[in-house]
């Protein structure tokens, strides 16, 4: 299959606050949480609000804030960090099928209570895979290949689970529905049929190829954005991406890993670089050969630069992830003391030493005449 643009899924509009959008307080317990989701859920419901573009949103709000208030973990990272511990590219992809807990027997429950018998269909199951990149290509964005193997219908019997030529018929145990319906406490809940393992069918002869299971292991090449300025542990989420199921396709969510750089260090939306200077340089002052993001770039070294000084060039950073603003990239002076010199060298230096006695360094002055001072 050949690689093929995404599109961006940043959206555009500002979210919510999650508390807000489960109008509960920022101290709500398991329990609270679980009650004020369950009453939204039941009010905003796809099911009870057939075309109801706004219900639908409210549904997927309030599923999302729960989803990551619910997990320990998450609501620890948002309380902490708000929207932006998480990428907002993740928040479109809600699928029941994907949580697991408290989560998904709620929702369970939920279906059971509104859709009644209905069968539901359930969508294929969302994949995760870590999309490894360069500190550069995080920094100015890129567009990644990653490959994802994922199950996809079988070549010989085309998906149908049956040899070529011979009848496939509904499963049935299920219907055709590839799940059966039980009670669990006071809910309907389903899974997958035993019989047909959630095809739907049954062939008369099984395909040699799939043993019916209708599918085979494949690997889809897929192109991927990668936002500038992009954080290491972000995710990207790619709709439909995912495994097929009855229902139609999960999700992807890739874990961005930015690799570590030789040079640069990155702190927020500035890079950090350290420089090794010489003794002379830092005395005379020189010009120097600074690499940046965008490639070399002199800079100049004032005569009589300190050890440890930092310099800023502005606009050298990394560009702010959603595009606003750019950081700087901040250069570290270091003076490099010789470890090891010739004996030429040593004479100069001493030479150098009894020439400059105190007058010429303020700070070592200072120092020793407060130490004459303490001990006196
Ligand atoms: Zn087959
Ligand atoms: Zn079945």
């Amino acid at each position: 299959m050949a690689a093929r643009a995404l599109p961006d899924t940043l959206p555009p509009v500002p979210k919510r606050d999650y508390y807000e959008v489960l109008g509960v307080g920022r101290d709500a317990s398991a329990d609270e949480l679980k009650k004020a989701y369950r009453d939204l859920a039941r009010r905003y419901h796809p099911d009870r609000n057939p075309d109801d573009v706004e219900a639908e949103e409210r549904f997927k709000e309030a599923s999302e804030a729960f989803r990551v208030l619910s997990d320990a973990e998450q609501r620890k990272r948002y309380d902490r960090h708000g929207h932006q511990a998480f990428d907002r590219a993740t928040g479109g992809g809600f699928d029941p099928a994907d949580f697991s807990g408290g989560f998904g027997e709620i929702l369970e429950g939920i279906f059971g209570e509104v859709l009644g018998r209905r069968a539901r269909k359930r969508g294929g199951r969302d994949l995760t895979l870590e999309v490894q990149v360069s500190f550069e290509e995080a920094a100015l964005g890129a567009e990644k290949s990653v490959t994802v193997r994922k199950p996809q219908p079988c070549d010989r019997c085309s998906g149908t689970g049956g040899e070529p030529g011979t009848t496939v018929r509904s499963c049935p145990t299920c219907d055709g529905r590839g799940e059966v319906r039980f009670q669990r406490g006071i809910f309907a809940a389903t899974r997958t049929c035993a019989t047909c393992a959630g095809t739907g069918k049954k062939p008369e002869m099984p395909c040699t190829k799939c043993r019916a299971t209708g599918l085979m292991e494949g690997e889809h090449e897929l192109s991927v954005r990668i936002p500038p300025g992009v954080e290491d542990g972000a995710i990207r989420s790619v709709r439909g991406a995912g495994e097929v199921g009855p229902g139609g396709p999960g999700d992807l969510h890739l874990t961005i890993r930015i690799e570590p750089h030789p040079l640069f260090e990155r702190r927020g939306v500035d890079v950090l670089c350290s420089v090794p200077i010489t003794f002379p340089q830092a005395v005379l002052g020189a010009t120097l050969d600074i690499p940046t993001l965008e490639g070399k770039v002199q800079m100049k070294l004032p005569a009589g630069t300190q050890s440890g000084k930092v310099f800023r060039l502005r606009g050298k950073g990394i560009t702010a992830y959603g595009g606003v603003g750019k950081g700087d990239q901040l250069v570290t002076v270091m003076v490099e003391v010789p470890e090891k010199i010739t004996r030429e060298q040593r004479r100069l230096i001493e030479a150098l030493a009894s020439e400059m006695g105190t007058e010429t360094l303020p700070q070592r002055a200072s120092f020793l005449s407060k130490l004459k001072g303490l001990f006196e």
